[in-house]
């Protein structure tokens, strides 16, 4: 059987990675990978780590291009790839305006979609934007829905899927997570990673940040919020990992460039990202892999958004909703950064198997249907 993912973005790739590989090393599957680009160069960099060579490279991404153009570029190319690939199934994942553009091209030529990270939902269309709009719409046109948790599947079926069309498979991050922290002792040390063996009792936060709801009055805040607890803990570095965007580059730097320590970083890759979070006692991010990742290493986050759907985390002592407001960031960071204990690591997200479930529920889906899913 023919798989199609389209994926483009830096989450895309680290979550469909472990099902690719998954689905490479089975007989009955031949993956085909068509990168949209969308994250361009990052892209590149994360499938390799994977040592994943795409079949297709979209390249659509211009400077400064807005939502309707990048969904016209990625619907327009998408269409002589399908054609030619002609695959049995396409799978996308997640929230993002490939996964969205892939979906849709998929169903105007009526090959069946299975989503991987489904049922995700905040409950309001506008946070996050585009995304929470993007899994619904995917949601829609998706023939299987690989659903995180059993809240996401609950998700979906009161949106009136139903239920033999779910399978609660947990998060591939976590399978993503575990296959890089095996992959690691195989690769020659970078700065950084030289940096954190030199000084093993260096204390560390790690912060990330990138969300279009935030761009507006959300980014500088959360740097200002940094720049104070800067101060107010001058033994621990700050690892602030930058999104390229300039919009949150430019920011970001005219904030927190001169201070000490803070170490402003260009994207990590995946294994130094991996490194630095298991090495901090907190992370500051409104990412969403982040808050799937941490508790599966014991560190906890700080969410800087208003809502959040993955809410699975809250409550257990590894996840605080923040917003963006100065004052509670500082406030949470500040208990969580004098409490002496360790947290412990929970499996909220998923076990290191759910590739495995999704090629297990895809070979019984299209050996049923041959070509096409029931519905
Ligand atoms: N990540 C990374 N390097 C970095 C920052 C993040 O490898 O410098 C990884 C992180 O481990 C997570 C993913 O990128 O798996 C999250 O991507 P992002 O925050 O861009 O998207 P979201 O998860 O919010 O959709």
């Amino acid at each position: 059987f023919k798989i199609a993912f389209i994926a483009g973005t830096r989450p895309e790739i680290i979550k469909t990675a472990p099902v690719y590989l998954a689905l490479a090393h089975h007989q009955d599957f031949e993956p085909v990978f068509i990168n949209t680009g969308q994250h361009q160069e990052m892209s590149h960099m994360f499938l390799s780590l994977f040592n994943i060579i795409p079949d297709y490279d979209l390249n659509i991404m211009k400077h400064g291009q807005s939502l309707s153009f990048l969904t016209a570029s990625i619907l327009q190319e998408l269409e002589t790839v399908l054609q030619s690939v002609n695959p049995n199934w396409i799978l996308v994942q997640g929230d993002t305006t490939s996964a969205f553009c892939g979906a849709l091209s998929a169903f105007y030529q009526k090959i069946p979609v299975g989503h991987i990270e489904a049922g995700l939902r905040t409950g309001d269309i506008y946070s996050p934007f585009p995304e929470e709009m993007n899994r619904i719409l995917v949601g829609r046109m998706s023939a299987f829905h690989f659903a995180p948790t059993h809240k996401a599947k609950d998700n979906l079926l009161k949106e009136g899927i139903p239920p033999h069309k779910i399978v609660v498979t947990g998060n591939t991050v976590v399978d993503a997570l575990h296959w890089i922290q095996s992959q690691d002792k195989c690769l020659t040390p970078s700065e950084i990673n030289r940096f954190l063996l030199s000084n093993p009792d260096q204390r560390l936060v790690l912060i990330t940040a990138h969300r279009r709801e935030n761009w507006e009055g959300g980014i500088a805040n959360i740097a200002e919020a940094i720049s104070r607890l800067a101060n107010r803990f001058p033994e621990i570095i700050f690892v602030f990992s930058v999104h390229p965007n300039p919009v949150v580059r430019d920011q970001i730097y005219a904030i927190l460039s001169n201070k000490t320590n803070v170490f402003l970083h260009d994207p990590l890759d995946y294994i130094d990202f991996i490194k630095v979070l298991s090495r901090s006692e907190l992370a500051i991010s409104d990412s969403g892999g982040v808050q799937e990742e941490a508790p599966s290493l014991g560190i906890p986050v700080i969410i800087t958004r208003t809502a959040t759907e993955r809410p699975e985390i809250l409550g257990t002592g590894l996840g605080y909703l923040a917003g963006t407001d100065q004052e509670a960031i500082i406030q949470i960071a500040t208990e969580l950064l004098t409490q002496k204990k360790k947290k412990e690591a929970k499996n909220i997200f998923g076990d290191g198997f759910s590739s495995q479930r999704i090629v297990q529920a895809l070979l019984f889906s299209l050996s049923r249907s041959k070509t096409k899913p029931d519905d």
